[in-house]
């Protein structure tokens, strides 16, 4: 059995290099994936684009932040030119779409940066969109990107001459190449619509991340007619599939044969989500690991296997020494390495909530003048996404009153990333519910980091009471917004004074502190790996 799994971004690339195709936490899990299944020699073909800019970035400057312009210049080191093109149409013109293989594993990227090609080259600049060459027609410049990852995708795996028997779709992005399946069974097999889909459904696997609205994508079908997506299907085929206005999802949805959600909680909330699509399979959960070679130092795994929480913490405490040398690097302050260090890294959209912890600024200035409880945080936003430079912005203005407890560092990306998940003593995730997984929180946990959360995606079902970490109680009946989050700061600031500083200020008498980092290593490594995902995708997604 033969599986292709398309994705709009993917981090293929080891830590230590840099290869900015992705941005967040989709594309870190596609490339955990890609790495698990390439370790174990599975029959998956990935296929992603080979984004020339990358995703956007931001810096600090003059107490601003401000947007720097992406940059993916040293693509050249990871991917070979297979030879081989291959084409799709889009607003009635043929553009080319060159095809490299990544050096290592089964991937392939799809490029449409050629001089012929006219502006449609910078289609494959820059990951969901914002080149200069679409200025003010970013969701043209989006649909026509999808149009080269869906249709380009399936067209491609015929001129590399794979076989798939599973299409499995990593979020919506790529879902117009249901159209060219469904087309092409309606040419070639001579069947009628209905029939024509009923057989690619058998085909089509579909993992559903965002549950947040904004997120899930819709688009005019006159939009899609003119572009090219429509593959020659009809206005009513297209809008039996995806509605009208078409959503991504709602397509996806209607054309897979199964569709999983990625925790547990998150399968509750997309099935309420989508309940309405009519057609639509139930969503059930696999949930999401991290592939562990890549986010575990190899200390911290040899420590684990002594089955002795002190070597545990001796050898984190080394991880918690890089990561104040490198925030001493970068920002020129020393944190205390026998401080708490709590660390907070992820991309900036509104559910995340990266402001909860200063809601309450009392009990903030508390646990720094008492405790000197120490904060770290990273990440960036896109740039239209003006909630998250909001709060990226709240963090540098916070880290600028008490510069001795608050950082915020730029440049997240996953070479940061593993230093601030493995160098944390407390990981922090604050999420109000809509959250997908947070596998930032696995990362950590596998190195000896405790996790501190609500109980919003793969932490409700890895949290033990008492045994591996904290939770936040997310109080759901308040009236406002404002109040909600006041609550659940308030919660936050509960357990960190009775239960987490406790804790960890009796961490030389006791060996409570110890024995819960090596509970939460225990949780990661035996439930929260790409090797367990995986064997789940294959028993029960591709079946
Ligand atoms: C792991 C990772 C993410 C995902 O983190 P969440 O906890 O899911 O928000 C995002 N970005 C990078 C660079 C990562 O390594």
């Amino acid at each position: 059995m033969n599986v292709a799994y398309f994705t709009m971004e993917l981090a293929a690339a080891k830590i230590g290099e840099r290869f900015e195709t992705y941005s967040g936490g989709l594309g870190v899990l596609a490339g955990d994936y890609f790495k698990q299944a390439t370790e174990e020699n599975r029959p998956i073909t990935f296929l992603s684009i080979l984004w020339k800019l990358g995703y956007a970035r931001q810096k600090v400057e003059k107490d601003r932040i401000v947007d720097v312009p992406a940059s993916n210049d040293k693509w050249q080191n990871f991917v070979t030119d297979t030879g081989l093109t291959t084409s799709v149409v889009v607003e009635n013109h043929s553009i080319t779409l060159k095809i490299w293989k990544f050096n290592d594993g089964n991937l392939y990227f799809l490029d449409a940066d050629l001089p012929e090609n006219g502006h449609y080259r910078y289609l494959t600049y820059n990951l969901y969109g914002g080149n200069e060459a679409f200025y003010g027609q970013e969701e043209k410049e989006r649909i026509l990107q999808e149009i080269i990852l869906g249709i380009g995708g399936a067209r491609a795996l015929e001129v590399l001459n794979q076989p798939i028997d599973i299409y499995h779709f990593n979020d919506g992005h790529a879902i117009f190449a249901v159209h060219k399946l469904i087309k092409d069974c309606m040419d070639y097999e001579h069947v009628n619509f209905e029939n024509a889909l009923n057989k690619v459904k058998e085909k089509i696997r579909f993992t559903t991340h965002t549950n947040v609205t904004s997120g899930n994508e819709q688009h005019s079908i006159h939009d899609l007619l003119y572009l090219g997506a429509g593959y020659g299907l009809s206005y009513e085929q297209l809008s039996f599939l995806g509605g009208d206005s078409y959503g991504m999802t709602v397509a996806a949805l209607r054309s897979a044969k199964k569709v999983n959600a990625v925790a547990k909680v998150h399968a509750e909330a997309a099935n309420k989500l989508w309940e309405g699509v009519n057609g639509a399979p139930p969503i059930f959960p696999i949930t999401n690991g991290v592939h562990r070679e890549t986010w575990q130092h190899h200390d911290m795994g040899v420590a684990f296997e002594t089955r002795n929480p002190q070597i545990v913490y001796e050898k984190h405490q080394g991880h918690k020494e890089e990561l104040l040398t490198l925030i001493q690097n970068k920002n020129k302050i020393r944190l205390r390495e026998n401080s708490l260090l709590i660390g907070f890294a992820r991309r900036a959209t509104s559910y995340k909530r990266w402001n909860l912890f200063a809601k309450d600024m009392k009990a903030l200035q508390y646990a720094i003048e008492v405790y000197n409880v120490q904060f770290v945080f990273s990440g960036k936003c896109h740039p239209k996404d003006f909630n998250g430079r909001a709060y990226i912005q709240e963090i540098y203005d916070l880290s600028t009153k008490y510069p001795n407890n608050i950082v915020f560092l730029e440049g997240y990306d996953i070479n940061l990333a593993k230093v601030l998940e493995s160098g944390s003593d407390i990981w922090l995730n604050t999420p109000n519910g809509l959250e997908a997984s947070g596998t930032s929180g696995m990362k950590a946990a596998l190195n000896g980091a405790i996790n501190f959360s609500t109980l919003d995606g793969w932490w409700k079902e890895a949290y033990a009471e008492g045994v591996n970490g904290f939770r936040i109680d997310m109080n759901t009946t308040c009236f406002t917004e404002e109040e909600r989050n006041l609550r659940d700061c308030q919660s936050f600031y509960f357990f960190l004074f009775n239960e987490v500083l406790p804790k960890y200020q009796n961490r030389d008498i006791c060996d409570e502190w110890e024995n819960m980092m090596y509970a939460s290593m225990q949780t990661a490594t035996e439930g929260f790996t790409t090797k367990r995902m995986m064997a789940e995708y294959f028993e029960k997604l591709y079946s």
